[in-house]
């Protein structure tokens, strides 16, 4: 079976709802049609000529990418300019194109953790350098037959319920009593047609955050013995999680600046580096923020970390870190972002296998990041 557009959206929605994106930011999906279904999918950093031409070229029907295709309010396609025939070329191909911008930077699983993961920093904390938000957390309530409670909590939690700080299967159950009467054509669990059951069951709670509603929804329907499952949801007035731009990483052991360049170099592949040193000698705190994060040197700083990875510094950022003593170093926009990409990859094609869909995910190939 084929996914559709809009099954793909609905999973990048859980790992980057489109809410928690930056006011103006154009993301979700820049082109195409929600119902097209789709066999194959490119991912990619930015929906340039490179992306589009290689879409068409092994015959994907869907771009996903982290750099919005549409930047600026359009006027014209006028294809006697770059940017006119690009639009133009993609809408000919019949090419979906969905974008993952600032909502993927602020995601707690979304560009800065990346690129966290990538360097393999032993950190013993992280906090978000700049705080845009807070995930939104939703309340779910169902009654299970008992006997059952140990199966759906399981199934629960694997889904991602029932998660606080470090703590995973956090539920509150109630023993309690319910009724239901079988009508005609249902192939009920207990009970027979006609008759008023009176059945033991357990209230199980348990919270989760609004971007794993489905995924948590569907477990639950599937463990659930019940033909119709009775449960509710309720919105939270709580927050969850803080989410933002860039990490702060607290590093388990304090390293010195060669280490952690070379680490960069190891592990990231850049093309070229620059970086500049601060008075400190070690190295016990390192923010990070995957693209440019010339914006973050104050929060870094403040926060004290005494060095801050990110892309696109400029003599201005150098200036300002300078006086605030902390070091940089500028691994560039892309390949800071890249890690982020290449996850999307890995991200929807088990999502899509988890579901029994068959639809192929690839990564770009025609990029000049130094990765392969
Ligand atoms: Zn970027």
């Amino acid at each position: 079976m084929q996914a559709k557009v809009k099954t793909v959206i609905n999973y990048m929605e859980e790992l980057a709802p489109s809410s928690i994106a930056l006011s103006g930011d154009s993301v979700g999906l820049q082109l195409g049609n929600p119902e097209a279904g789709i066999k194959k999918i490119l991912v990619a950093l930015d929906p340039d000529q490179n992306a589009v031409k290689e879409a068409d070229s092994i015959g994907a029907e869907m771009l996903i990418t982290h750099h919005p295709f549409f930047y600026n309010k359009l006027s014209s396609i006028d294809e006697s300019y770059p940017e006119g025939a690009l639009i133009a070329s993609a809408i000919r191909k019949g090419l979906n194109i969905f974008s993952a911008h600032t909502n993927y930077d602020a995601a707690p699983r979304g560009v800065s953790y990346r690129l966290a993961k990538t360097l393999g920093l032993p950190a013993r904390e992280a906090t978000v350098l700049e705080v845009t938000g807070s995930e939104q957390l939703l309340k779910l309530v169902v009654f299970v037959p008992a006997g059952y409670e140990d199966k759906i909590r399981d199934a629960l939690a694997a889904a991602g319920a029932g998660q606080l700080g470090d703590y995973s299967h956090c539920t509150f159950q109630l023993p309690g009593t319910g009724t239901f009467m079988p009508g005609k054509g249902t192939d009920p669990f207990m009970g027979s047609h006609g008759q008023l059951e009176k059945v033991d069951e357990m209230r199980l709670e348990t919270i989760l955050p609004a971007t794993r509603r489905s995924r948590v929804i569907n477990a639950l329907l599937e463990a659930h013995p019940y033909e119709e499952v009775a449960y509710d949801l309720y919105q939270l007035a709580l927050e969850g999680r803080e989410i933002g731009l860039g990490l702060n990483l607290k590093l388990k052991d304090p390293i010195f600046l060669e280490q952690l360049i070379d680490t960069c170099h190891r592990s990231l592949k850049p093309v070229s580096l620059r970086y500049w040193p601060s008075k400190k000698h070690q190295i016990r705190q390192v923010a990070l923020c995957g693209g440019s994060g010339g914006s973050l040197i104050e929060n870094a700083s403040r926060q004290g970390a005494e060095v801050l990875i990110s892309g696109d510094f400029r003599y201005h950022d150098l200036k300002k870190a300078q006086a605030l003593d902390l070091a940089l170093i500028d691994a560039g926009h892309d390949v800071t972002e890249w890690p982020g990409v290449v996850y999307l990859q890995h991200y929807l094609e088990e999502r899509l296998a988890t579901d029994n869909y068959e639809t192929e995910v690839c990564l770009q190939t025609s990029v000049s990041t130094g990765w392969s």
